[in-house]
Formats: C-alpha cells, structure tokens, sequence
C-alpha cells in the first residue's frame, strides 16, 4: 500500500503536557493524562506501521477527527477500498481486565473503562450518516483493535468486531487480500475526509500554568534533555550529545512557544529570553526574519 494520505497528527494536549512535564512539575492528574496520551498513541503508530505493509490497494487516513451536527467523533484509522470503508478504534490497553456490562474492569485495580466498543459503534454510525451526506454510499466497517500484546480480556462476549493482540496478525491478512482497485472517485473522498478533518478539539481542559513558572532553555525532542551552548552557530543536548543547529533548534523552540503561548507575540526579546542558551539577540532576529513575517516596526516589531 502507499505512503498513508495523512500522517498521523499529535494532539495539542498532549504537545502542552509533553512540554510542560520537562519545564515544570506537572500535577498527579495531569501527570496521568499525560501517560494515558503518550500510551494511546504509541498504540496508533504501531498500528500505523502495520498497516503500511499492506499490499493491497486502499487509502490508508491515519486519524480523523470530525463532526456531524455539533457532535465530535473520532476515528484512529480509516482505510478506503474499492467498496468498503473500513474504520478502526485502537487501544494501547496493557494487563488483565474483567469484562462487565458495558466496561471493562482492570482486575488487579478495580479501575473501570467504559467499554470502548460503545464509543466505536457511535462512531460508525455517524461516519455512515457523515459519508451519506456527502452523497457517498460504501459499505463500512469498524473494528476495535487491542493491539499491546500484554492485554488480556476475561469473559470477552463474542464479536467478530473486536480484534484481540492474538488476532491482529489475522486481521492484516485479511485485509490484505481485500479485492479492491480504486479510482480517483476514491482519491477525492479521501482528499474531501482529509479537509473536513478537526485536528484538535476546540475545547480540552487545559493544565494550569503560567510563562514565569516554566524553566526557559531549547529542549532535545528526543531525549527531553536541554540543549547547551557549543558555539555561536550549533548547540548540544547536555543529555545525550546530539548536536545541531542554533537555527534549526530556535525554529523548534519558537513553535513549542506559539503551542504553549498562543496569546504572546513572537518578539525578538521574548524568544531570546524562552531560548535563554542563544547569548546573541541579533541571531534570534535574523533567524526570525528569515522564517516569520514581521508586523510593525522597531522595538514594537513582532513575528507571525
Ligand atoms: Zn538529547
């Protein structure tokens, strides 16, 4: 199968979360939302990698995010083929769960999820009437995927609808041999699903945090370490050496800001002061000039 049609998008919540756990200590709650986010996603991208070795010929859209009639519905994966649509809900859900009445009870905690298959039916449902809407008429299918190999479900009712980690491998098969040959009809409903897809939600409670509390510094994405001064041109993570540009880490750092700060202007003084390992002012504004739109003039002068 080709390259997905969109890569997968990292929620702004986590983004804020994953920043602020290395500028400040996070509360318990957030703390924990930020494990639950990071855990759900690594779930998505393996399943992204699996389905990228299918042969088959589909549109693989990997997350979507969309509304019908001021209702929000989410979707992991959706794959187009010639006839049917097939969606999926993953879960990163690790340990042993009972199956109760519409939830799951995580047996050594007690802690109770509510049953994600609900969640999906309500899903499909409004993806069918969605896609009627825009005059499309496909067969659709959900399933949900327990993906971490970890997880074991007891008392599980039977529905072919819901793929155990035992029966991912089946499932890939499957799809695999789906007969299917597209046309650019398909091409414009994934292009028209992709345009119509949210991004984030409008309204996330948001962790509570101010500019003074944070620790100013250029953050290595890949290890969280901060970055330290090699020379007037490079920087280095103090934590695991990597080394790259002040330039390239400057551009990070002003977008990390614009998630974080919305409301702030992106001014030469406020981006040397959050960078704070950049000693010269004149490199932060040649680097902003080069990659940001100036409004106004002067001491006034902010970036877009
Ligand atoms: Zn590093």
């Amino acid at each position: 199968m080709p390259k997905p049609r969109k890569l997968r998008h990292i929620p702004k919540e986590l983004l804020i979360l994953r920043y602020l756990n290395i500028r400040m200590m996070l509360l318990d709650q957030d703390r924990k939302n930020l494990y639950n986010a990071e855990k759900g996603l690594e779930g998505e991208v393996k399943f992204d990698q699996l389905t990228e070795q299918l042969q088959s010929e589909g549109i693989v859209i990997n997350g979507l995010l969309l509304k019908l009639d001021n209702h929000f519905f989410q979707i992991d994966t959706v794959i187009i083929f010639q006839k049917t649509i097939y969606l999926f809900d993953v879960k990163n859900y690790e340990g042993d769960y009972q199956f109760e009445a519409k939830q799951l009870r995580h047996i050594k905690t007690g802690k109770i999820i509510k049953d994600p298959f609900i969640q999906l039916q309500r899903c499909e449902t409004m993806f069918r009437q969605l896609l009627q809407e825009l005059g499309y008429n496909f067969n659709v299918e959900a399933f949900l995927v327990y993906i971490n190999p970890m997880f074991t479900m007891y008392q599980a009712p039977l529905n072919p609808s819901v793929i155990f980690p035992s029966q991912v491998d089946r499932l890939m098969q499957q799809l695999n041999k789906v007969p299917s040959t597209l046309n650019g009809g398909h091409e414009k409903l994934a292009d028209l699903l992709i345009s119509l897809d949210l991004g984030d939600y409008p309204y996330t409670e948001q962790p509570k945090y101010e500019y003074n509390q944070l620790k100013k510094g250029v953050i290595h994405p890949c290890c969280y370490g901060f970055m330290e001064t090699v020379n007037y041109m490079r920087l280095r993570c103090h934590t695991c050496g990597y080394e790259e540009s002040v330039e390239s880490a400057v551009l990070r750092s002003v977008e990390e800001f614009k998630i974080l700060f919305p409301d702030r202007k992106i001014t030469t003084p406020a981006i040397h002061e959050w960078c704070k390992v950049v000693k010269s002012k004149r490199t932060i504004r040649r680097i902003l000039q080069k990659y940001y739109h100036p409004c106004g003039k002067g001491r006034y002068c902010y970036y877009e």
